[in-house]
């Protein structure tokens, strides 16, 4: 008991909180150190940041907004006596990697795998007003990208170049096989409510946080490992979803976590993009359009070079 006290004491005094629950072992940082130890002003109790890059949150949220791209987290933030707070893991995973200031030391991108969503007699998702399929829209968008890369100099390696089914892993084992650099899956999305729209990528889980659509809990979560790039896979997600809803101008749905089977065994950093509603009648209209496609390739396409902007070997 009198360690714990100890505990405490120390680590009010560097800024740091420790939880006071035996079972929990987290850390929460305050935000206004976070700020100051990366030069950065604090723009109100709850953001900080600079002109134009600003990191903002909100009281009890698992979600924050980078440069105005809805970005996720492992546990909620807190705030007491007016100070806010995040999870140590949080900063190690969602905000040190988006720093301007931060080197992503990893080799400049040559290879990028392009997984079509579904195939053969796994269809995915069907629009109910013109029965588009999911898995020919996922392959037409590959093509389009693999032309864009190859174009500019990328070599590209497809996960499936016909309507056959692929099992996730195998997936996973042809971008690692071809020592990918970058593994991208491509999908469309549906949901009961024919209201939904909108883009949104998913990373990989990082290790020991919670999925987005899971409660988070500190000790449920230990045991996920996440995987060797799980900083590198929120610098893509950031990158993708960025350029995909600024260009788009479709509702911004945000990063998002998953322990998709497809992404948890890449030797490269990797995500999982929904670009968008099948079962929303207007988005699915837009989807169906081949200039559209067009776009949502190309805005693909300028996340993948952003991304491999901030790469240096
Ligand atoms: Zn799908």
């Amino acid at each position: 008991m009198r360690k714990i006290k100890y505990l405490i004491f120390a680590s009010a005094i560097c800024g740091i909180v420790i939880c006071c629950s035996l079972a929990c072992q987290a850390t929460e940082i305050p935000l206004i150190k976070v700020a100051r130890t990366n030069g950065l002003q604090m723009l109100s109790a709850n953001s900080f940041g600079t002109r134009g890059i600003a990191f903002a949150f909100k009281d009890n949220s698992r979600v924050f907004t980078f440069k105005e791209v809805l970005m996720p987290l492992g546990f909620p933030v807190t705030r007491r006596y007016g100070r806010y707070y995040i999870d140590s893991s949080d900063y190690k995973y969602h905000i040190q990697p988006l720093l301007p200031t931060t080197k992503h030391r990893h080799k400049k991108l040559r290879i990028i795998a392009l997984d079509a969503g579904h195939g053969g007699e796994d269809g995915g998702t069907t629009a109910q007003w013109d029965k588009l399929q999911e898995k020919f829209l996922t392959m037409d968008m590959c093509l389009r990208l693999a032309k864009l890369l190859e174009k500019n100099g990328y070599r590209v390696i497809l996960t499936r170049s016909q309507d056959k089914k692929v099992p996730l892993p195998e997936r996973t084992q042809i971008a690692n096989r071809s020592k990918a650099d970058l593994f991208i899956s491509i999908h469309f999305n549906s949901a009961p409510s024919a209201s939904a729209s909108g883009i949104e990528t998913f990373t990989l889980t990082p290790s020991t946080q919670a999925s987005s659509y899971q409660a988070s809990s500190r000790n449920a979560h230990r045991n996920f490992i996440g995987n060797a790039f799980d900083c590198l896979n929120i610098v893509i997600g950031y990158c993708l979803q960025s350029s995909l809803t600024k260009k788009t101008s479709a509702i911004d749905r945000g990063v998002k976590h998953s322990t998709f089977v497809v992404l948890r065994d890449l030797k490269c950093p990797g995500i999982l993009v929904e670009c968008g509603f099948l079962s929303n009648r207007e988005e699915c209209k837009k989807i169906a359009s081949s200039a559209y496609r067009d776009i949502l390739a190309q805005s693909i396409f300028d996340g993948i070079v952003k991304f491999n902007d901030l790469l240096s070997d």
